[in-house]
């Protein structure tokens, strides 16, 4: 099967880098575009490690302006600048994120070669393409956060060349008009898409949290998601903690993600406190069936 998006990690870690994690910042790929969700200070340096390239269509989105998510991004715009990118480059992020871009590029006095896009956003469907759309929900941190969806388009089942033959429809535009869910008259009478496509699938979906305590309306936001991405800086020994701090635990995600009906729950933006993931990981699967921890560099096809 083909994939058509690909989800790489790039930071993975809480509040502070650490020797094997880096600041929050996952992206997804797909044909040529990436997503960018979070931008943490030093997210260009694995950004060149993951050879993701600097001048692709790319879309940032930030969940909240704590500087583990945020501080990135004058970085990261200034190496795409040096790496020749030019092509626009589209930023969201809750309010503020527009005049935090701008106040940083303007006290470094840089002005980027290409066309800069930074828009202050909340809850609803803030970016969109044919093929996909990412939508906003209200976190719950302690400051204003969002929490992002990205969701494919369905998409179409394989076209039968064979049955299009038999139907005698000859090939050529007639085909294209098929493919593209519509009616032609065949040799033979009305030839419909059902005739000669095989059953659609529905598209991938993938859920990115930011940094929130688990909430029932992130519950219905993320219902039925692929794949989910879901603050998990504490285990279970700090819960007290991260309901103080506006986080969620990994039992905590491992929770909404159940009765979410996710499929797969990662987790990330672990706590410099734990020596490795294998106690938030450990409580998170008696919850949930399919749980990984994310880490820097990792990569997911979906
Ligand atoms: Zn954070
Ligand atoms: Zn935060």
């Amino acid at each position: 099967m083909a994939h058509v998006a690909r989800i790489r990690f790039l930071g993975t870690a809480a509040a502070v880098p650490t020797t094997s994690r880096g600041l929050p910042c996952v992206c997804i790929e797909r044909e040529g575009g990436l997503l960018v969700f979070d931008v943490g200070e030093g997210a260009q340096a694995a950004f060149a490690r993951a050879g993701l390239g600097w001048n692709r269509e790319t879309a940032i989105f930030v969940s909240h302006l704590h500087g583990d998510h945020c501080l990135g991004l004058p970085g990261l715009i200034q190496t795409m600048s040096m790496q020749g990118r030019s092509r626009p480059l589209a930023i969201y992020g809750p309010g503020g994120t527009a005049e935090f871009v701008t106040a940083n590029l303007r006290m470094l006095r840089f002005s980027p070669p290409f066309e800069l896009a930074v828009r202050d956003v909340w809850e609803g469907t803030i970016h969109h393409t044919k093929d996909y759309a990412v939508s906003a929900c209200r976190a719950d941190h302690t400051i204003p956060a969002l929490s992002y969806l990205f969701r494919e388009a369905d998409r179409p089942g394989r076209f039968h060349p064979e049955r299009a033959r038999a139907l005698g429809v000859p090939e050529g535009p007639l085909w294209k008009e098929l493919q593209r869910g519509r009616e032609v008259q065949g040799v033979t009478g009305t030839v419909r898409p059902g005739d000669v496509l095989g059953s659609g699938r529905p598209g991938v979906s993938v859920g990115y949290s930011g940094d929130t305590r688990p909430t029932a309306g992130l519950e219905r936001f993320f219902a039925g998601c692929d794949h989910l991405i879901f603050d998990s800086t504490f285990a279970e020994e700090h819960s007290g903690r991260a309901g103080a701090t506006g986080h969620s635990t990994a039992a905590g995600a491992a929770a909404l993600a159940r009765n979410a009906g996710v499929g797969h729950l990662i987790l990330t933006h672990f706590s410099a406190r734990y020596a490795d993931d294998a106690a938030p990981l450990a409580e998170a699967r008696r919850i949930h069936h399919t749980v990984t921890a994310a880490a820097d560099q990792m990569s997911i096809e979906v």
